[in-house]
């Protein structure tokens, strides 16, 4: 048998390890001790750099008293976290702006409660908050901010429409959205993607060269004359419709479809020369505020009637027009808000969704529908 070898250490390494070996215990609890702390927070889905503030800043106890908190984690990761905001960040509802933080902390300086501070959030971008932090406190924010989509940008455009007509902070709302507190055509918005939701009228316009999609010309059968174009969705959900009223003994025909920009200059030029400067201004769109031009819209005439708002047609048209995706656009009641007096004859193509619900509201125009749902 071998012998072993037995290792000697002389005593004075064997005293350095010792206290290596307890120095190395002590950093491996520490560690598990600190493993642990962070984990109680990562698990509220703090993220690991919030975490790690949340503990060296000694505030663990208090957030995990608060729980889950987004707007407490952004505070904690940004470098703009204030310690005596804490309790307003934990109670401030998040929303994904790049200065959340910096912008709340502004707001509360101003004097901003935590619920003014939730209202203004949800009603801008961080752009419009960040100029919003730029103002003094103003007085309004519960009237007009009650309604879910006003916005804070126009918030002294509410004050002043609001002084000048003393409609109800919800028509404010609506006509300020709609920048009907502006001259017609003036700063007008361009639009410029093709959708069957679009909204044209004389604050929002088609450039020159807009042309719809699909454009397809319209069956002759559909049509008062040859060689009338429009978008093929709203050719077929009027063929649709025109055949159901067919069958019911009423005759739909198509008096005039998509216009071009130059075809709506033509038309003004046509009328300026009949009938003069009073009347295109009050009655005609100007080329590229026309709805025409979006290949969506449709006048419609009756076969059995020269005057299609006193045909029979006309009152078929109230009641099923919505089941094919139309809508009666210019009703003589919103005439302040389409900017167009009432043409019985005039619809417009907007998908089954929005004509059924629009029928469901007394008919509602198409502007306030857009500010409700569209406007984003
Ligand atoms: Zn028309």
């Amino acid at each position: 048998m071998r012998k072993v070898k037995k290792i000697k250490i002389k005593p004075i390494f064997a005293t350095v390890l010792k206290y290596i070996c307890v120095v190395l215990c002590i950093l491996l609890g520490i560690f598990v001790f600190y493993r642990n702390q962070i984990s109680q927070l990562t698990k509220l889905n703090y993220s690991y750099e919030a975490s790690k503030r949340i503990l060296f800043s000694k505030n663990k106890d208090y957030v995990l008293s608060v729980g889950e908190n987004k707007t407490l984690n952004c505070a904690f990761e940004s470098k703009d976290f204030n310690n005596k905001y804490l309790d307003n960040y934990s109670k401030i509802n998040y929303v994904d702006h790049k200065h959340l933080i910096k912008n709340i902390n502004k707001l509360l300086k101003i004097g901003y409660s935590n619920s003014d501070i939730n209202i203004i959030l949800s009603h801008g971008n961080d752009e419009d908050v960040v100029n919003f932090t730029k103002r003094d406190k103003v007085k309004y924010l519960e009237e007009f901010f009650s309604i879910d989509y006003a916005k804070i940008k126009y918030y002294d455009r509410y004050v002043e429409y609001s002084d000048n007509t003393g409609d109800t902070e919800e028509n404010v709302v609506l006509m300020v959205n709609l920048d009907l507190d502006k001259e017609d055509y003036v700063d007008a918005v361009e639009v410029k993607d093709f959708s069957t939701d679009m909204l044209i009228n004389k604050h929002r316009y088609l450039s020159e060269d807009f042309e719809p999609d699909d454009l397809i010309n319209i069956d002759s059968d559909y049509a008062s004359e040859k060689g009338m174009k429009a978008s093929r969705v709203a050719v077929n959900a009027f063929i649709d419709m025109s055949n159901a009223a067919s069958k019911e003994g009423y005759g739909l025909v198509i008096n005039s479809a998509y216009r071009s920009f130059k075809d709506q200059q033509d038309l003004i030029d046509l009328y300026l020369r009949e009938y003069g400067q009073s009347y295109v201004d009050k009655y005609v769109a100007k080329a590229g505020f026309s709805e025409h031009q979006t290949g969506l819209a449709f006048d419609i005439g009756s076969r059995n009637s020269r005057v299609f708002a006193q045909s029979k047609e006309f009152s078929w048209m109230k009641d099923n027009a919505y089941k094919y995706g139309f809508i009666y656009r210019f009703d003589k009641k919103y005439e302040n808000i389409t900017g167009f007096r009432n043409e019985a004859w005039h619809y417009r193509y907007v998908g089954k969704k929005i004509s059924k619900y629009i029928y469901e509201h007394n008919n509602m125009p198409l502007e306030e529908y857009y500010v409700m749902f569209l406007d984003k």
